[in-house]
């Protein structure tokens, strides 16, 4: 049984029931639908698939709607594409034409003026590099291209050092958080967040579209959301580890200390953390990963990941299923061998802390088989969770909603049994499913955690060992 989460992000790969079921037999548990590429009826499509695979085969694959965010960007080009020669030169002008291999504009004029000669402007997750000649008198500026080969319209646009001078939330991302809020999404993952305030901002938006509950997840991709990474990892409900531009606006370098400071205070702080970007990123083309990606993935396990990530793999890519396949599999195998110490303990401070401290610390001293959290929000399983127990967590959920609340901790398996009627149905329940999920042998000890009475007190206040018969 796997226990670390695999998020897919979800393109022209896999807009098909082959593929999209074979993601979900390979492991999927979340979603992705990048609004940056998703047109609106490849959002249909995929909603259906999801839709779908929750109806027919029985999974709580939740749905992660991400925003492009005040992101920098490549106009569209004249066919699609352009040859960038090395050595010649290219200007950055203001234009709403599209872009050739003389002349290309971008999203935001405003930036031209602070691009100043010897600055790097780098072109589609910094694959290509130009260097700033002249800052020109008509406005526009002229470059060097650094490293030649062929880009495609709407690229990513990285120059260091420079920040966008722009509300953080735009028209288009306004649209698209409602449309997320609309479509009843699992979790909003939002772009180069640099602050709580940015967070907050969506926050009040999401509740404007009547979900002021709405989980958010912070990607984390500059080195101002780095500076204030504490407040970030505070306000945010989970955080993605988005290396992709992260790598590009820091510098590749800094990626393993700072992928590692993320995981360690996402632990601390009893935040969920997702590691994102070229885990497997060969197996776009190759139906075998390297080793090195073998060892990425592996090692973001170890780390205390709760989720791993999948992009232009899934999007895009010849296997998709098979780098799924292969993801799980690296998964299962680092989880059989690791055995997690308790270094990543928070001072627990409410009541659902403390029992899952002492539900973690029994599990473990008995070698119980699997502890049944029943959940009404989802937030005993990720107390649990988050203190790494040996036994697998079966969170048993009042819905569907909960059920994919759940979907990027740790360990977490739900089940949907609706809402008990007394602690003794409760018990009496977990231990039915505890059975039905795992195999158990007479004599084998669970732990079964809840809170009752449940009518809106959410609070879990007891903890019970049983043994089974
Ligand atoms: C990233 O930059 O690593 C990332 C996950 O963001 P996106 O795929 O939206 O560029």
């Amino acid at each position: 049984m796997k226990k670390t989460k695999i998020v897919c992000s979800i393109g022209p790969s896999t807009q098909n029931w082959k593929n999209f079921k074979g993601l979900v037999d390979a492991g999927m548990n979340v979603a992705r639908i990048n609004f940056s590429h998703a047109t609106m009826e490849e959002r249909k499509i995929d909603e259906e698939l999801i839709k779908r695979a929750n109806d027919e085969l029985g999974v709580h694959i939740a749905t992660l709607y991400d925003t492009k965010g005040p992101d920098l960007r490549t106009c569209t080009f004249e066919g699609d594409y352009i040859d960038l020669v090395e050595g010649k030169t290219i200007r950055i002008i203001e234009s709403d034409e599209p872009g050739t291999k003389d002349a290309i504009s971008f999203n935001y004029n405003g930036i031209l003026k602070d691009l100043k000669p010897g600055m790097s402007v780098l072109l589609d997750d910094g694959f290509y590099k130009l260097e700033v000649e002249s800052n020109d008198s008509d406005g526009g500026v002229t470059c060097r291209i650094c490293n030649g080969g062929t880009i495609k319209s709407r690229r990513g646009v990285c120059i260091p050092g420079i920040k966008l001078d722009v509300p953080y939330v735009s028209e288009q991302d306004r649209e698209d958080i409602k449309y997320a809020c609309d479509h009843d999404g699992d979790y909003l993952a939002i772009s180069f967040v640099n602050s709580a305030e940015n967070i907050k901002e969506v926050r009040k938006l999401c509740a404007e579209f009547g979900k002021p509950n709405m989980p958010i997840i912070s990607k984390i991709e500059t080195q101002y959301a780095m500076d204030n990474l504490d407040s970030i990892i505070d306000e945010t409900d989970v955080v993605m580890i988005a290396r992709g531009d992260l790598g590009i606006e820091t510098g590749v370098e800094n990626l393993p200390l700072y992928q590692q400071m993320m995981i360690t205070k996402c632990r601390e702080k009893a935040k969920p953390v997702i590691m994102a970007t070229q885990m497997m990123a060969s197996m776009k083309h190759s139906i075998r990963p390297t080793n090195a990606e073998v060892t990425d993935v592996a090692n973001a396990v170890l780390a205390g990941c709760d989720a791993v990530m999948t992009s232009d793999e899934t999007t895009m890519g010849e296997y998709p299923v098979e780098t799924v396949q292969n993801m799980a599999e690296i998964c299962k195998k680092v989880e059989s061998y690791y055995k997690y110490d308790n270094r990543y303990d928070y001072t627990a401070t409410d009541k659902t802390d403390i029992i899952a401290r002492s539900v973690v610390n029994a599990s473990n001293q008995l070698n119980s088989k699997v502890i049944v959290a029943a959940t009404m929000s989802g937030h005993t399983a990720a107390a649990i969770s988050n203190l790494r127990p040996d036994a697998p967590i079966l969170a048993t959920v009042p819905g569907e909603k909960i059920a994919k609340a759940v979907s990027l901790n740790y360990g977490v398996y739900p089940v949907v049994v609706g809402e008990y009627k007394s602690t003794d149905e409760l018990v009496n329940d977990g231990v039915a499913k505890a059975k039905e999920f795992a195999e158990l042998n007479k004599g084998d000890q669970i732990i079964i955690t809840g809170g009752f009475p449940n009518n809106g007190n959410k609070t879990t206040n007891f903890m019970k060992i049983e043994e089974i018969d």
